[in-house]
């Protein structure tokens, strides 16, 4: 029998469009916060994992496109992938990148740095991405976090597909920031219960 539908099963579409909405104007990349806040209220004020399990676009897409479109090779990921050192590790690791995106607005929004109209792939690779933004249209500091978050979103975009296409479809789901943040607090919330 097949499951039925809700609206929130097709928010890969979301996922989607985030990157192609960002690719013509980059402003739009702070409407990818949204991935960043919920999964964390949900957890803080539900306890619980239903943003992962049914909002979240970006693991639905992976499900997609390596389950239905056959782009994973469907093989068992490491087992290191999966271990708390390593999951913690990149939590620690994607948090710093993250901190350091925000002091390079700070920088930027203080003078102290010009704005830079590129995306910057696996923290690495720096591409231009100027025709995504006119000069001026919002202060400097507004556009520089668009250009480091959307660089953020990519690079874990890029790191997810390839884990899908190696490994399983949801391999990233396994070492995914958001889900260590949301699993540490839910973890929290019932040790505080007992
Ligand atoms: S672990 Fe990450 S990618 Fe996977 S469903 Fe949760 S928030 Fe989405």
């Amino acid at each position: 029998m097949n499951k039925q539908k809700h609206w929130y099963d097709y928010l890969w579409l979301w996922s989607i469009a985030f990157f192609v909405l960002g690719f013509f104007n980059i402003l739009f990349a702070w409407l990818g916060m949204l991935d960043f806040g919920l999964p964390l209220l949900f957890a803080l004020f539900g306890g619980n994992k239903f943003f992962c399990n049914n909002l979240c676009g970006r693991g639905q897409l992976f499900s997609l496109l390596g389950g239905r479109f056959g782009l994973s090779r469907g093989k068992p990921a490491p087992r290191w992938l999966s271990s708390k050192w390593f999951r913690y590790g990149f939590l620690v690791f994607f948090l710093a990148m993250f901190g350091n995106m925000l002091f390079q607005t700070y920088l930027v929004g203080a003078g102290a740095s010009s704005l830079r109209e590129s995306i910057k792939l696996f923290w690495t690779f720096r591409l231009p991405w100027d025709w995504a933004y006119t000069a001026g249209t919002v202060p400097a500091w507004v556009a520089q976090f668009s250009f480091g978050f959307y660089s953020l979103m990519l690079t874990s975009l890029l790191i997810g597909l390839i884990a899908m296409v190696l490994f399983r479809p949801r391999t990233w789901c396994s070492f995914c920031p958001m889900g260590s943040m949301t699993q540490g607090i839910c973890k929290l919330k019932r040790l505080g219960k007992d």
